[in-house]
């Protein structure tokens, strides 16, 4: 199917925080808006895009003030000094974007923000605009964060086990990891919860996961919010159903990828361990060599994601390139997932990696580093039963020989092969919920269709 015509007057300006993990879902879900139609300006920080972001030529792309433009992030020197000011600059410099496009007779009729940026929604609600919040997280990890919004749930956490409606009995080891580090620095903690907390006023609240997946949380949270719908996975179309022939990839990259697809090629059906921990996780030293020593010693080939500022900490030794393995600093993590060489996913559990191994049908061995990743591992192991968390020793390190054990479970064992078939049918209910008449896709069609109906 064609995009459909451009001249429609429906425009929306899609607010995306600055990391690839939001940029990737909410770029894939523009695609989508603009095949029913729908214009497109997607925004972001100024240094974000001025470092890393090409948006689809289809698009236009704006941009607001993180307060850092020249010098990024990480010169702000902690969270919550990158927050505060981000917070007060952004909200300026974005209520100037939509003055400016509006002046320019480029009405914007829908702003979908992130819903990092409660703000964003408080702005266009001043302009008299349309707000549609996105959430980047799944349905436990959302119930979560909005159990604490109402003061439901505390940090520190007092209970030992947790109970929230519609989630299975949650552990510490399972909550989110801002619970932990509240009383150090409640910043990040502050930082999720918020994206609760003017919610209710939004008009669509859109998130990037499927009904099929989480029905009872789904069906529990429109009983409180009548305009949540269900949009994803939002990942490229030819990872689908491969209706949209042109659409590949997300189209935009951090880093820039290496090719190991040809690498792959010779290797036999399911005996490649991918290993990658995602765009911003940073194991330590000794964690690093403890992958690294299994990956020589197990029986498997590997093909491992190690971004350029991570290298440093493999063994001095390590052979990046051998017969049995490659590491690269990135690479299109779709197509190789995609793969039929790869058996297991080693992966750190960030929520797009878990919808694209998904959508892949690949079984994981999860190693939480930070934030909803322990949740999302929980989900993996014991909800969809599609994987296995690695142990950790008490120092909080997965050991070399606890990781060859995972690998082995996950690649040979009758385990294993339950854990791929429970994959393969997640696989199919995904393709199914974004195809056409499937539950993403029709809630995509209400959503534009009331765009063009305002
Ligand atoms: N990714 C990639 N190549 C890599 C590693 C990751 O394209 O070598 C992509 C991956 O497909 C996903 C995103 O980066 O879309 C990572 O998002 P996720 O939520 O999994 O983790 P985060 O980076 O936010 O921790």
């Amino acid at each position: 199917m064609d995009k459909q015509s451009t001249t429609s007057k429906a425009h929306c300006l899609v607010l995306a925080y600055p990391a690839q993990g939001h940029i990737n879902p909410m770029i894939q879900f523009s695609k989508l808006l603009e095949y029913q139609g729908v214009r497109i300006t997607f925004a972001t920080t100024r240094f974000y895009s001025k470092n890393s972001l090409k948006v689809p030529p289809s698009m236009a792309l704006e941009t607001i003030s993180d307060g850092f433009d020249d010098v990024g992030p990480t010169q702000a020197g902690s969270p919550k000094t990158y927050i505060d000011r981000f917070w007060q600059v952004g909200q300026e410099t974005f209520a100037e974007l939509l003055e400016k496009l509006g002046e320019s007779k480029n009405h914007v009729d829908c702003v979908i923000y992130d819903s990092f940026f409660a703000w964003a929604l408080d702005v266009t609600k001043s302009f008299g605009i349309v707000g549609a919040a996105y959430l980047t997280q799944n349905m436990t990890v959302n119930n979560i964060y909005y159990h604490v919004q109402l003061g439901k749930l505390r940090a520190p956490l007092t209970e030992h086990e947790i109970s929230l409606p519609k989630l299975p009995k949650l552990q510490h080891e399972d909550m989110p990891s801002f619970f932990f580090t509240y009383e150090q620095d409640p910043t990040l903690f502050d930082f999720v919860v918020s994206q609760f907390s003017n919610i209710d006023k939004a008009d669509w609240i859109l998130c990037n996961t499927f009904y099929e997946l989480d029905k009872e949380i789904i069906d529990w949270f429109m009983e409180i919010w009548p305009k949540f719908r269900t949009i994803g996975p939002n990942i490229p179309s030819m990872f689908l159903d491969k209706r949209y022939e042109d659409d590949e990839d997300y189209g935009i990259t951090q880093f820039k990828s290496d090719e190991c697809v040809e690498w792959l090629d010779d290797k036999p059906k399911g005996s490649v361990v991918y290993v990658s921990f995602g765009s911003i996780a940073s194991f330590g030293e000794k964690q690093m060599e403890e992958v690294a020593c299994c990956l020589r010693e197990c029986s498997s080939y590997f093909l491992w994601v190690v971004r350029a500022s991570e290298e440093n900490k493999l063994p001095k030794d390590f052979e990046k390139i051998s017969k049995k393995g490659l590491v690269v600093t990135w690479c299109s993590q779709l197509k190789v997932l995609a793969h039929e060489a790869i058996g297991c996913f080693v992966t750190h559990g960030g929520w797009n990696s878990t919808l694209e191994t998904l959508c892949l049908g690949v079984p994981t061995i999860v190693i939480p580093y930070w934030s909803d990743q322990s949740t999302n591992a929980k989900l993996m192991k014991d909800v969809w039963k599609i994987g296995i968390k690695a142990p950790v020793d008490d120092n909080k390190i997965v050991q070399r020989e606890a990781l060859k054990h995972c690998i082995e479970e996950v690649m040979k064992s009758e385990k294993g092969k339950e854990m791929k078939n429970n994959v393969l049918q997640w696989k199919t209910l995904a393709i199914k919920a974004t195809g056409e008449g499937g539950s993403s896709y029709k809630n995509i069609l209400e959503f534009t269709n009331s765009l063009f109906q305002s």
